[in-house]
């Protein structure tokens, strides 16, 4: 009987996962089921780019998956039953339910309203394609002089607002930042983003803790109202409430928590990767919602469930950072070195060249995509009867 393999998000993660195993295992001794809600995969890195009015790529799962083994199959998650091993999932034909020996979770996140009064109701969010689709008309729409608030200087704030501004210079853009600009930031870093931001006509507030949204203004903490045409809500990402409604064990946001080879620590027949498990990074430090430790994460997942099944040795890779990889825009960027535990370094590299360097790293993580194993040949291995069983046990040893 074929040991059944189920994917579940086509996302960074998920689907390298599911490539990475279709390539490591005979394709006689399992099937693997890539569940997506979504077509095509998305590069959710470039989200930003979309909103701003760039065309992305058409990436179709079935092209993608084309010959791999791999089988993709369009439906919404809906829920999991660990102890029943199954899927619960609706798609065109309804509402169904696919069996699994091993589950990879890898539904990855939405956008984090926080909770904060208006957010759901008036603003915008790039965390997914139609979040990004609809911010994006609503810009095209937008007149010339009106202003748009990015609230949240994180990575994907800070990218969004550089990305707005660049590409329309004629709307008024402000980014709203709980701290300082870049306060993480090499001392390098922070002064070359000041001078983008700067260059981009990108007004800055800095010490904003914006406590309110409404159609056409933020308000925030120190009773100041900040008038907003278009509010962009970047403040984090938080996980789909699917995993925290299982027996699975989660985080209080409902992280999956995962041990070093992104096994679920209370059931070792599932896996969690990328944005949806919690993993212990270098340092002790949990690994940030990020493709960056989001990668490695997927080809240990691969590597652990390969080697398990098939009887082989468990990878022994730890997975660390080396930079933040930060577009300002289409011309500029800033690559900020990072420590093993992700601090920041007195290191950065900036300018056009940052530029292409962040292009190469989103191209070539669409590219690790379609290559699972960064095309280096891989033996597909036979799956044992013990690997399979002690794949699918019941629960975590104590
Ligand atoms: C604008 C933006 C810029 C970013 N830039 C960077 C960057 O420069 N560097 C970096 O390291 N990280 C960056 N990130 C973060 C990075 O994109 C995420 O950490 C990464 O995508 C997580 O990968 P994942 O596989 O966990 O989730 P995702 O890539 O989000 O994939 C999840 C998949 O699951 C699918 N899915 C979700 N729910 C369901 C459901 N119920 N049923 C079926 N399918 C479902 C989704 O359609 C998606 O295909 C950025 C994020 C954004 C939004």
């Amino acid at each position: 009987m074929q040991h059944r393999i189920v994917v579940l998000g086509a996302g960074y993660t998920g689907a390298v996962v599911a490539g990475r195993l279709a390539k490591r295992l005979r394709r006689e001794d399992v099937t693997v089921t890539l569940v997506n809600a979504e077509p095509d995969f998305v590069e959710r890195v470039r989200l930003h780019q979309l909103a701003a009015g760039q065309d992305l790529r058409p990436r179709p799962l079935r092209e993608v998956f084309a010959g791999t083994g791999v089988e993709p199959r369009l439906a919404k998650v809906t829920g999991v039953d660990v102890d029943r091993r199954t899927v619960a999932v609706t798609d065109e034909d309804g509402d169904g339910e696919l069996a699994y020996d091993t589950l990879v979770y890898a539904l990855g996140s939405g956008w984090d309203t926080q909770g904060v009064p208006g957010v759901a109701e008036h603003a915008h969010e790039i965390a997914g394609r139609p979040g990004a689709l609809r911010l994006r008309e609503r810009l095209a729409g937008l007149d010339a002089g009106r202003t748009v608030v990015v609230v949240g200087a994180g990575l994907t704030g800070l990218e969004a607002a550089a990305e707005i501004a660049e590409a329309r210079p004629d709307l008024d853009v402000a980014l709203a930042v709980r701290g300082g600009l870049g306060d993480w930031l090499s001392p390098k870093g922070r002064e070359h983003l000041r001078k983008v931001f700067g260059r981009l006509g990108i007004t800055v507030h800095e010490h904003t803790d914006v406590t309110g949204v409404e159609a056409d203004r933020v308000t925030t903490a120190d009773g100041r109202a900040v008038p907003a045409a278009v509010t962009v809500w970047t403040t984090g990402f938080a996980v789909h409430p699917i995993a925290k409604a299982t027996a699975l064990e989660v985080t209080g946001t409902g992280q999956i928590v995962v041990d070093g080879t992104m096994r679920s620590v209370s059931h070792p027949d599932v896996y969690a990767v990328g944005d949806a498990a919690m993993a212990t990074g270098p340092g002790g430090r949990p690994l940030r919602m990020s493709c960056a430790s989001g990668t490695p994460a997927a080809w240990q997942a691969a590597d652990a469930i390969a080697a398990r099944l098939t009887g082989g040795k468990l990878p022994a890779a730890s997975i660390r950072y080396f930079n933040q990889c930060i577009s300002l825009g289409r011309k500029e960027g800033l690559i900020q070195y990072v420590t093993a535990d992700d601090r920041a370094v007195r290191a950065a590299l900036t300018g056009r060249l940052a530029a292409v360097y962040k292009e190469l790293v989103c191209k070539g993580a669409a590219w690790g995509v379609a290559n699972p194993t960064l095309g280096l040949p891989v033996r597909r291995r036979r799956v044992t009867r013990e690997g399979a069983a002690a794949g699918s046990a019941v629960k975590a040893p104590a």
